[in-house]
């Protein structure tokens, strides 16, 4: 049994927005006694994070008796890809055209190096993950990338695709809740209102 998360993004927080947002996301969590002001070694992929309050509940829905949270909340301020970890998005849709590209392939596949120096995805002409997974690395770099649409030809910036069931989102500020039964919809909409009305993915992933 691995380790699973549920992030709420913010999809328009600009870079200068993100630390005042994050603060004021966490002021509200910590008052509400969902997580705890203090930060400890309660998360993955941060040093320190937000451990569960003693109202956590406030965040969940009806639980079975041996479900409650047993790590806490890391708050990502800074460009980011989040992505589902070993769930890889299966297709993702043009802002223009509204067309839907299937992804077949592992995004990172061709950052993994065959034994014999060839990369797997790279062989394959037609897979469009490499343009998409090379965009994701430039805009992580850069804050800047396009991508050509394999339907309409155009290119669109690529925070502007939709990616099927959220399984990744690009953003500036992100609030990540590692091993938490499932958040309601009512709490991320309540999330998402301190976020001065932004768009907000929601992103579910396991590693
Ligand atoms: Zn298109």
């Amino acid at each position: 049994m691995g380790d699973y998360f549920q992030t709420i993004v913010d999809l328009d927080a600009s870079a200068a927005d993100a630390e005042r947002l994050a603060r004021r996301v966490v002021d509200r969590l910590v008052t509400e006694g969902i997580v705890l002001a203090e930060r400890t070694d309660c998360v993955l992929g941060r040093p320190l994070g937000h451990p569960p309050g003693p109202s956590w509940a406030r965040a969940v829905g009806d639980l079975d008796a041996d479900e409650e949270p047993w790590d806490g909340l890391a708050v990502h301020i800074g460009r980011t890809v989040f992505d589902g970890g070993q769930d890889s998005p299966e297709a993702v849709t043009c802002p223009l055209c509204a067309a839907t590209t299937p992804l077949e392939s592992d995004p990172y596949d061709e950052f993994l190096p065959e034994p014999d120096g060839r990369s797997t995805a790279a062989t394959d002409a037609e897979d469009p993950w490499p343009r998409f997974a090379t965009a994701l690395a430039t805009w992580q770099t850069t804050g800047d990338a396009m991508v050509v649409c394999p339907a309409c030809r155009c290119p669109a910036p690529l925070p502007d695709w939709t990616w099927t069931d959220d399984r990744l989102a690009l953003g500036h500020l992100g609030f990540e809740f590692w091993n938490w039964p499932e958040l309601t919809d009512d709490f991320r909409t309540r999330l998402s209102g301190l976020l001065d009305g932004h768009r907000t993915a929601y992103v579910w992933g396991k590693i």
